[in-house]
């Protein structure tokens, strides 16, 4: 797998400071992004995430290049119907025999020559058709979910840290969730302010909300009343 951030809008934090600001000042919004410093953004920014605030946070987008994941990656990710594509097509790039995405849990196990026959197998019968004169948006129905694909994403920052709260769960799936992993780094670099509390939905939160599916990383919020009623009730 292979991340990358290709670009994002210039200034993220002094934006979405700017933009947050023109909802309580008389002043143009120009003027206010003018006078914008970058300790002021990360003093508005403290704020906004305080109190929950986050529309503004939809007026910068961050776009990646992903490569190296597998189809059954791509089947997932783009659920996410706030984020846009751009995806390596099947009809018109060709298929090499590398092109296949390994879990670990079958790349360390015995049953690890079942995968290997199997991919090969799929590919071997894609060539065949290939070569019989069957169109690529046809022959590729026999390739599995493991191929391999790469895509250009662009997601805003209020849908980037929802997509992480889902994501970079130990309950997402093993690819998506290094992926997801992978972007926070990125973003973190980019805008550390906005993305102060990225990661799973617990770090963002500070409490599970996953119910009886929870890794136990966080306390569940019924935990946390619990135990403020508690204190509370003397
Ligand atoms: C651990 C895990 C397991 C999953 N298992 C399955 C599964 O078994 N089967 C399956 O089908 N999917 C599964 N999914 C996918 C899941 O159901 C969602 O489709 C996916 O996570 C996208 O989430 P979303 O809709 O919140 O996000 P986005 O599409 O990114 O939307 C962001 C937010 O915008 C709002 N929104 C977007 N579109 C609308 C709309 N049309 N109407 C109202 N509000 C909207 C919602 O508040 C939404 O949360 C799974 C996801 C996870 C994380």
């Amino acid at each position: 797998m292979k991340v990358t951030l290709l670009t994002h809008t210039p200034t993220p934090e002094k934006i979405v400071a700017a933009a947050a600001r023109c909802c309580y000042s008389n002043d143009d919004p120009d003027k206010l992004l003018d006078e914008m410093t970058d300790e002021k953004a990360a003093r508005f920014l403290q704020k906004l995430n305080d109190l929950g605030h986050q529309s503004p946070l939809e007026h910068v987008s961050f776009t990646f290049s992903i490569s190296g994941v597998s189809r059954a990656l791509l089947a997932q990710i783009t659920r996410h119907r706030l984020a846009s594509f751009s995806v390596r097509s099947q009809r018109y790039c060709g298929f090499e025999k590398s092109d296949f995405i390994k879990p670990p849990s079958i790349a360390k196990s015995e049953v690890n020559d079942i995968f290997d026959d199997s991919l090969s197998q799929s590919k071997s019968n894609y060539d065949e058709l290939i070569d019989a004169g069957i169109a690529k948006e046809d022959a590729r129905m026999v390739l599995p979910n493991a191929s391999v694909t790469s895509m250009v994403l662009t997601m805003n920052a209020r849908e980037l840290l929802h997509f992480f709260s889902l994501r970079c769960c130990t309950r997402a799936q093993w690819e998506i969730r290094q992926l997801a992993n992978e972007m926070v780094k990125l973003v973190k670099q980019a805008a550390p302010n906005i993305f102060q509390k990225a990661g799973a939905a617990c770090d963002q939160l500070g409490y599970c909300p996953e119910g009886k599916f929870s890794c136990g990383k966080a306390p569940a919020l019924d935990k946390i009343l619990e135990v403020y009623n508690r204190n509370n009730s003397r």
